[in-house]
């Protein structure tokens, strides 16, 4: 049958930071899907910081958008007709579908919900590639070691609550940096740091990081970059390892974003700072979803989700991201 839908679509390249001005609704009727496809209602919609890259017209590790198109990324959602025996109607998946109530998407590209006893959006969170970034970030990239002191920076948000929560796991000395005392106090009551440093109130990161790990650190998961950044070279020991899996302070700048003023600390202290991307690292999946399946059954999993209601408000929800809107992942659910 003959479906409409609406979606959610690139209006213009922003220049700094975004607004709703950045984004169109649009309404498309969908036919019946062709052999091969499947038709999923969506429910549940991943609103990620990476968006911001693909709206520059520059290539990066993956495709931007051209404007025009749909904002397409990580969705939940149900299958609502099927023309491919891999799926019946009512199975839940996951797919790139993004911003949008209904698509038709060949099979391939479309993957049943593992069955672990979790909501389904948690697979767009902690049990999905969120939370594979931090797990991969961690032991991968910084190659996480007994005894090492890891700063996390964007502490409360989806990867980085969950990097939290996992260097907790394990036994580390976990420092916390966000924004707000709402935030620190989930990263201390909920999630259990060790320190958690609500950066509105510090005038000076790299002070306040020395305080709270007077014997150093050991491995910094950095989100934000800038000042952070810089702060976590400050504090470093020597031989430590950065995961640079993001730096969001930077993704608005209209200008290239200012290096540590540091960085001749980087040779001295012997630091060792990796870039990492979680598409490479997708074969950690298996390992991880195992992993997390024991911390569930030992009742050991935390975490928090910001749910917005109804697709009209996803890209308000996007723009939040870059002033703190969320704790945990950010997700837009449609009903
Ligand atoms: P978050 O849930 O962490 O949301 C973004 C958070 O960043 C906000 O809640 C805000 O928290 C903080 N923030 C925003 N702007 C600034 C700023 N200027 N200075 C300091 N903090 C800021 O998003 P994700 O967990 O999805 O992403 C976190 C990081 O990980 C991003 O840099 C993202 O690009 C990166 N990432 C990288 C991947 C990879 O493969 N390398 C994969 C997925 C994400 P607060 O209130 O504390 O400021």
């Amino acid at each position: 049958m003959m479906r409409r839908s609406r979606e959610i679509r690139l209006a213009a390249r922003p220049m700094g930071l975004p607004d709703r001005q950045a984004f169109a609704t649009a309404c498309v009727d969908l036919p019946c899907p062709a052999p091969g496809e499947v038709q999923i209602r969506n429910r549940w919609l991943s609103i990620d910081p990476a968006i911001r890259g693909r709206m520059f017209a520059a290539k990066s590790y993956i495709p931007p958008f051209e404007v025009g198109d749909v904002i397409t990324g990580p969705a939940i959602g149900e299958i609502v007709e099927s023309n491919d025996p891999s799926f019946i109607i009512g199975d839940m998946v996951l797919s790139d579908a993004g911003w949008r109530e209904y698509a038709n998407l060949p099979a391939s590209d479309v993957e049943m919900l593992p069955s672990m006893d979790l909501p389904p959006q948690a697979f767009l969170g902690i049990a999905g590639i969120t939370g594979l970034t931090s797990y991969a970030g961690l032991m991968r990239v910084a190659e996480l070691k007994h005894g090492d002191v890891v700063f996390v920076s964007a502490a409360s948000g989806a990867v980085g609550s969950t990097a939290c929560l996992i260097a907790k796991m394990l036994g580390h000395k976990v420092i916390a940096s966000a924004g707000g005392p709402e935030k620190t106090a989930f990263l201390r009551d909920e999630l259990g740091v060790d320190v958690a440093i609500d950066y509105h109130a510090e005038s000076n990161m790299r002070k306040a990081l020395a305080i709270a790990a007077p014997e150093g650190i050991d491995v910094y998961f950095d989100n934000v970059g800038g000042p952070f950044l810089e702060a976590a070279i400050g504090c470093a020991n020597d031989h430590a390892r950065f995961a640079i899996c993001g730096m969001i302070a930077g993704y608005n700048l209209t200008e290239p974003m200012a290096a540590p003023r540091n960085m001749t600390l980087i040779p001295v202290k012997r630091i060792g700072m990796k870039g990492f991307i979680l598409f490479d690292h997708l074969d950690l999946m298996p390992a991880y979803r195992e992993k997390l399946a024991e911390w569930h059954g030992e009742g050991r999993l935390t975490w928090r989700e910001t749910v917005i209601e109804g697709l009209d408000n996803a890209p308000q929800a996007f723009v939040d991201l870059f002033s703190g809107g969320n704790i945990g992942k950010m997700l837009v659910h449609l009903p």
